[in-house]
């Protein structure tokens, strides 16, 4: 008689992904540090990988997306509360990543290029919590504009730790920032919003306001203060908006809803109403793009780089499993068609880390070079990392099989998160018509990047005619719009190439210059269509019962 196996002996199965150091683990990561700097705090980086990885880290991030916040707008005797509840896990994850300064630069070498590192790990462990750290950041260079007004909330913005409390700016340990630019008639279009801010009292140099309207999508609504366009008197201008005022009173935001999301589940993102919020200008009236657009470039940075991280998760999630399941009798590991999946998908992981690390450190540097990187090639590698982010985590997801697809591996969240990082921000087509600015007004910058690239692309014949075939698409300049796509990701590839055959193994540089330049098989959409009468073709792929 055959022995049947008892149903609870589990076999074949991977181990849980966890209590592993998610900074030494990754080959990719110390190289990007070893290249462009900010891995001189080995030791805490080390140490901010084994916490990211661990058990217990990696299950809060599961509890926070689990118990997703709730809006309580009224107590129970119809007073306004305006207050968002957080599930623990949520509040532990923000004190573990502010702790480890992922929400400010620090003043290590190369701040920027430390800071990704310890973003890049933050994402790992839940991704919700990054949006606060990241307007928080990236709120400062902004907030140096307001001289003395702005130096508590720069000092509190910048100390480690995480304080929830609903209390005013001098009462508190630390703050977190958040940003309202986005209406319901326009988000990328922010000259198209309507909330008006009128001079509160007398006009002098305190630059106070009242404001009244409100914002479509405003994230982290428990932030300390948010910065927030408004019309003025004299055009669309920024403010400094604090969530509680000096002496204690809840400001006037009214929080309306809660964004119900895809994912991104564990941050909160509000519709809110200012029914004459108290705010303080930042910069001139008029000049409300000029000013924010510091904060918006950081945010642009951050989203590269947690599109790396998340890709990088993805990404070791599969191997990991890969190594364990065995499929007709044989390690999926040691499967030829299953080692070329993960390598691909290996390859723009490489290319991902490397050119989000490399752009970290143009915000780091002073050089012209540096300068034009950072107007030219933040667009470029945001459009490219978050293209590439939802395309490769379903296919490392489908490397786990179904165990991929079920809520309690992290796949199926990383899956549902990183479509945010391409709409946030700038989304793909803003992002492509950006580049296209940038080369009309900023020529000498963009003339300095592609001529950077064509030198080191001058070695190597594939690379060498990768940047004379995007040197034929940049002089079509009247094409430049309908082409954006095409050259934003030409730009992006290359770099790529140029950095992997910089300092990645023969392996890598060889494999992504072949793959990705040589023998190019796949582009995102927009860049594929190069030909064709596009009008027709969409005429007749629209719905027809919409079209008037
Ligand atoms: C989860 C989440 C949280 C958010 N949090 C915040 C927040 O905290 N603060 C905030 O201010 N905003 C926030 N946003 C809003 C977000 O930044 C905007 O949704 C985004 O910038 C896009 O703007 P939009 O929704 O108005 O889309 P639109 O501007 O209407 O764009 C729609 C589409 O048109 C494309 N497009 C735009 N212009 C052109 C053009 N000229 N040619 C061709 N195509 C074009 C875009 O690429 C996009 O694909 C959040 C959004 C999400 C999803």
């Amino acid at each position: 008689m055959a022995t049947s196996q008892p149903p609870d002996d589990v076999f074949n199965q991977s181990p849980p992904f966890e209590d592993v150091n998610l900074y030494a683990g990754d080959r990719a990561l110390q190289r990007a540090l070893a290249r462009e700097g900010g891995g001189s705090d080995e030791a805490a980086l080390h140490a901010f990988g084994a916490l990211t990885g661990s058990a217990e880290a990696q299950d809060l991030g599961r509890l926070a997306n689990e118990h997703p916040p709730l809006l309580k707008t009224h107590d129970a005797k119809g007073h306004r509360l305006d207050r968002v509840e957080f599930h623990p896990a949520y509040h532990a994850i923000m004190q573990a990543s502010t702790q480890a300064g992922v929400h400010a630069l620090g003043d290590e070498p190369c701040p920027h290029v430390a800071r990704a590192a310890k973003l890049y790990l933050a994402i790992q462990m839940e991704a919700g919590h990054v949006c606060p750290l990241t307007m928080t950041n990236a709120a400062l260079p902004v907030l140096f504009r307001m001289g003395s007004d702005g130096e508590a909330w720069i000092t509190k913005a910048r100390t480690p730790g995480y304080d929830p409390r609903h209390l005013p700016l001098q009462d508190k340990r630390a703050v977190t920032l958040g940003m309202g630019m986005t209406e319901k008639q326009g988000g990328t279009d922010v000259r198209a919003n309507i909330t008006r801010a009128e001079p509160a009292g007398a006009r002098r140099p305190g630059r106070q306001y009242t404001v009244v309207g409100h914002k479509w999508f405003m994230s982290a609504p428990m932030s300390d203060a948010f910065l927030i366009l408004a019309q003025a008197p004299g055009g669309l201008t920024c403010f400094l908006m604090p969530r509680i005022l000096e002496d204690g009173r809840a400001n006037a935001l009214h929080f309306q809803r809660l964004k119900a999301k895809l994912g991104n589940r564990s941050n909160a993102s509000s519709e809110v109403e200012f029914a004459g919020a108290h705010a303080i200008a930042i910069g001139d009236e008029g000049e409300g793009t000029k000013v924010i657009i510091d904060m918006v470039t950081e945010t642009r940075l951050d989203c590269a780089v947690a599109s790396a991280g998340l890709m990088r998760s993805a990404l070791a999630h599969a191997i990991h499993h890969a190594h364990h399941r065995r499929v007709f009798q044989n390690v999926l590991i040691h499967q030829p068609l299953m080692m070329h999946v993960l390598a691909d998908l290996a390859l723009d992981v490489e290319a991902a880390v490397a050119l989000s690390f490399r752009l970290a450190r143009s915000f780091d540097g002073s050089s012209d070079l540096d300068i034009a990187w950072k107007r030219i090639m933040t667009p470029v590698v945001k459009y490219w990392t978050c293209k590439t982010a939802p395309a490769l985590v379903a296919e490392a997801m489908e490397c786990l099989g179904g165990n991929g697809y079920v809520e309690e591996q992290p796949l199926a969240r990383i899956y549902r998160e990183v479509p945010v990082n391409s709409i946030w921000e700038g989304s793909g087509n803003v992002m492509a018509l950006d580049v296209v600015r940038a080369l009309r007004r900023q020529s000498d910058s963009a003339a300095l990047v592609v001529a950077d690239l064509a030198g080191r692309a001058k070695a190597e014949p594939r690379l060498h005619a990768a940047a004379m075939a995007l040197q034929t698409l940049l002089a079509d300049t009247a094409r430049h719009e309908q082409n954006a796509r095409a050259l934003t990701e030409d730009l992006a590839v290359l770099a790529a190439a140029i950095l992997l055959a910089q300092s990645a193994p023969p392996a890598i540089a060889e494999a992504f210059i072949s793959a990705r330049l040589a023998d190019r098989r796949c582009a995102f959409y927009g860049s594929r269509i190069t030909s064709g009468d596009c009008a027709a073709i969409l005429s007749e792929a629209a719905p027809q019962n919409t079209l008037t």
